[in-house]
Parts: structure tokens; C-alpha cells; sequence
């Protein structure tokens, strides 16, 4: 499967820009606060073994200009009212000047825009611009969450609204070891910062299939609840 060269906010005209994003998804009720429109950037910088939208990184996407998008988006807006445009992916902070673009006219809506990052790209000027940051901590195959702790930094000492969460592969990152590193890097940050462990789910599966790529974690199990719990009540129980 051939990869592509991401953009980053190729200039369509004087004062409008070209970004590549998957798609536009419009009733997410878990991606922020209240009710989302979902913007799936094209193009990421990891590849996490347990994506669920592999079809962001392969793909290059469709091209679509900032006007065009949020000509698009604002259609939508009687339904999202009271939450907002989430930016998801792949990974947004790789287009930045499409991003930051974007941000400014859909805030020129009055539309609450966050975004939904892997945390690898620490970039003040892009957090500044969102209202809100959704940060996914990818520590199932390293220990190393050194650049997580750069990112988390700078959100607090913008003093951004940052949720961080955790998607919990059983056999991967739920070790009492695993889950106290983790925590020892939020809390340095900013004690009242909370995590929420997501479940590890396999219906990714046939994107996958459809794509003809391997999906690493097939062999995983699927996290269930007393999974989700065991990990709540092992952080809270830590001193
Ligand atoms: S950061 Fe997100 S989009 Fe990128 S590979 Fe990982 S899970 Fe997939």
C-alpha cells in the first residue's frame, strides 16, 4: 500500500488553502463536549497497531479548500449547536496552516472547534487556537512518554481544557507498571487532569480487510468493562 507526502496547507489562493482530509461525519456524541461534527484529517505521523481509521493513513484524501469545508460544515449547524467541530484523523496537527485556517473561519460561525491529536507535535500556536484539546496517549508498545509530557506542558500552561485518554488493549497497557507511568506524567502536570481509558475494539477489523493491510492487533482481545475498571480503581487506589 503506497503512503503519501502530507501537505501542510497548500496555498489554493490568496486568502483560502488546500488541506486533504478522509471525510465528515456529522452526530458524534463522543468526540468533545455535546454534539460533534467530525472533521477526519488525511495523514498521520504514527502508526499505531490498533488504529481504528487505517483509512486515514493510506488514503491521500480528498483535497478541499477552507471555504469549501466550512461552507460544507455549516449546514450541519442546527444539529451541532450546542457542541461543536471536533478536528479528528489521522493526525490534524500535520496541516497546520490549514488548520489554523480552518479554525478561524469556523470560529468566525461562533463554532467551538477541538481537536482530537496523538500528542506528538507540540505546537503552541496550533493548541492556542483551539478551544479544546483531546489528547490520545499511545503507550501500548513504549514506555517512552517523554513527548507526551512536552505536550501536556504546554496545554497547561496555556491553561487549555485538555482531556486525555487512553485506549486500554488488554495484555498491552494495563499493567499496574504500565498504568502508574502514566499517571506519575499527568498528575507532575496538573493533579486535577483525569484520564479516561477507551476500550480496545476490534471493529476496525474489515477496514482493514477492505484495504488489504494487516490488522497487528487481531490477536488482542477486545477490553471489556471489568477491564475499564480494574485500570479506574488501580488509579485511584495509587499513592
Ligand atoms: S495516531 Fe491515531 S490515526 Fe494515527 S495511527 Fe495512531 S490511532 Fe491511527
Amino acid at each position: 500500500m503506497q503512503e503519501f507526502e502530507y501537505n501542510n496547507g497548500a496555498q489554493s489562493s490568496e486568502d483560502d488553502c488546500l488541506g486533504y482530509i478522509d471525510s465528515v461525519y456529522c452526530g458524534s456524541g463522543v468526540d468533545g463536549t455535546g454534539l460533534r461534527c467530525v472533521v477526519f484529517f488525511s495523514g498521520c505521523n504514527l502508526r499505531c497497531p490498533f488504529c481504528h481509521n487505517p483509512e486515514t493513513l493510506y488514503k491521500k484524501g480528498e483535497a478541499v479548500t477552507v471555504s469549501a469545508l466550512v461552507r460544507r460544515i455549516v449546514r450541519y449547524k442546527p444539529y451541532f449547536r450546542r457542541g461543536g467541530v471536533t478536528l479528528s484523523g489521522g493526525e490534524p496537527f500535520l496541516q497546520k496552516q490549514f488548520l489554523l485556517k480552518l479554525v478561524d473561519s469556523l470560529h468566525g460561525q461562533n463554532i467551538n472547534v477541538c481537536v482530537e491529536t496523538n500528542g506528538q507535535i507540540v505546537d503552541a500556536e496550533m493548541i492556542a487556537a483551539c478551544d479544546g484539546i483531546i489528547c490520545d496517549v499511545k503507550n501500548q508498545e513504549t514506555d517512552d512518554l517523554s513527548a507526551y509530557e512536552k505536550f501536556f506542558k504546554e496545554c497547561c500552561r496555556q491553561g487549555k481544557s485538555l482531556q486525555i485518554t487512553n485506549v486500554l488493549v488488554p495484555g498491552k497497557n494495563d499493567s499496574i507498571e504500565k498504568l502508574q507511568s502514566l499517571r506519575r506524567i499527568v498528575l507532575r502536570r496538573d493533579p486535577s487532569l483525569k484520564v479516561k481509558f477507551l476500550p480496545f475494539r476490534k471493529l476496525c477489523e474489515e477496514k482493514y480487510e477492505r484495504l488489504k493491510i494487516p490488522f497487528p492487533y487481531a490477536c488482542c482481545r477486545e477490553a471489556e468493562d471489568k477491564d475499564i475498571e480494574k485500570a479506574v480503581r488501580l488509579w485511584e487506589d495509587f499513592k
